[in-house]
């Protein structure tokens, strides 16, 4: 492999964890109860931003378990569609494709209803891993979900584990879903139980919150995560853009003004764009003009994510990127 001031001809972009349907109720501000009937909408962040990579004309694989059933080959297809790699894929013969139901009520508030008794994609072992797949990984992005029970959790771990060996950038985004833990304590305490072994993290101002357990969204709450591996940590701060730290310099991003519609996927898609770009040189991380101009890349595709319903729709590509870019100079 030909390496030269840390660029390389190896690309590959893979994605650990979950992938399901999100339910979504066909009209706006019920209960679940309440809604008349639901649309498929598939998800799941490691998928989702696997799919952005690819959309961006990245090199995509994504890791994890699906159930042997209508919907686990219907999400396999949508990789596939995408360009996302598959090999890293394995399928549970007993277990279904996760479900999740979930609303926004007139209330604002969110309701969930998850069917993970378990689900597939809980079930998946280190011995089903794909190593090799996971070898030729250039970036390594995982979440937090798959640290919640076993034997996921242990796959998890030795993911990342054969990814670093192999010389892979680690990449975290937590992406907490607290109704999914235990308690919030035992999410906390799993969730950094892994912080220190990622260079590239991404938080939300939320998770920010939840982390330091302050409610000041600062550079002092945010530093108060940083540790000595780390070499890019991101606070997105949905419609203000982003908050960028590195070992020598911090600043903001702002957000491009857009008409939001649903702001699933943003996060995920914000990922995407980074990855694809830090992939093919790291050097950036060092470069704060450079970082700047990559940061916001990935808020626009961030924000474009917002304009349409649903997150895989609504992850752009390189031509509705440019486009947008130049209506947004
Ligand atoms: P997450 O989906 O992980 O909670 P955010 O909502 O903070 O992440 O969104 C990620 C990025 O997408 C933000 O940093 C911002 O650049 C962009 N974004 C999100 N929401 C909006 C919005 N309403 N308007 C413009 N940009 C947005």
């Amino acid at each position: 492999m030909a390496a030269t001031n840390g660029v390389t001809d190896k690309k590959l972009i893979v994605s650990f964890g979950e992938m399901l349907i999100d339910f979504v109720p066909t009209v706006s501000g019920v209960s679940l109860a309440e809604a008349p009937g639901f649309l498929k909408a598939p998800g799941g962040a490691p998928a989702n931003v696997a799919i952005a990579v690819s959309r961006l004309g990245g090199d995509a694989a994504f890791v994890g378990k699906l159930g042997d059933d209508e919907f686990g080959h219907m999400l396999a297809g949508i990789l596939k569609e995408n360009g996302v790699s598959g090999e890293g894929i394995c399928f549970d013969k007993g277990a279904r494709t996760a479900l999740a139901f979930v609303t926004l009520k007139s209330d604002g508030d969110r309701e969930f209803m998850f069917y993970r008794n378990p689900s597939a994609d809980m079930l998946l072992t280190p011995d089903e891993l794909n190593l090799e797949i996971i070898r030729s990984a250039k970036v390594f992005h995982y979440g937090s979900i798959s640290l919640i029970v076993e034997p996921c959790r242990s796959a998890h771990l030795k993911a990342m584990e054969v990814a670093k060996e192999a010389g892979a950038l680690l990449s975290y985004d937590p992406n907490l879903r607290l109704p999914l833990w235990p308690s919030a304590e035992e999410a906390r305490e799993q969730i950094m139980s892994i912080w220190e072994k990622a260079e590239v993290i991404k938080v939300s101002d939320n998770e920010l919150e939840f982390l330091t357990g302050s409610d000041k969204i600062d550079d002092e709450s945010a530093m108060s995560l940083w540790h000595p591996n780390l070499k890019l940590l991101l606070v997105t701060l949905g419609d203000k853009g982003c908050n960028y730290y590195t070992k020598h310099f911090n600043g903001t991003v702002g957000a491009f003004p857009v008409k939001a519609v649903d702001t699933t996927g943003a996060g995920d898609s914000f990922v995407g764009a980074l990855l694809t770009k830090i992939v093919d040189d790291q050097s950036v991380l060092e470069d704060e003009a450079r970082l700047k101009e990559i940061l916001r890349y990935s808020c626009a595709c961030g924000a474009i994510t917002t304009t349409k319903k649903g997150a895989i729709p609504a992850l752009p590509t390189v031509p509705e990127l440019d486009a947008f870019l130049k209506a947004h100079p």
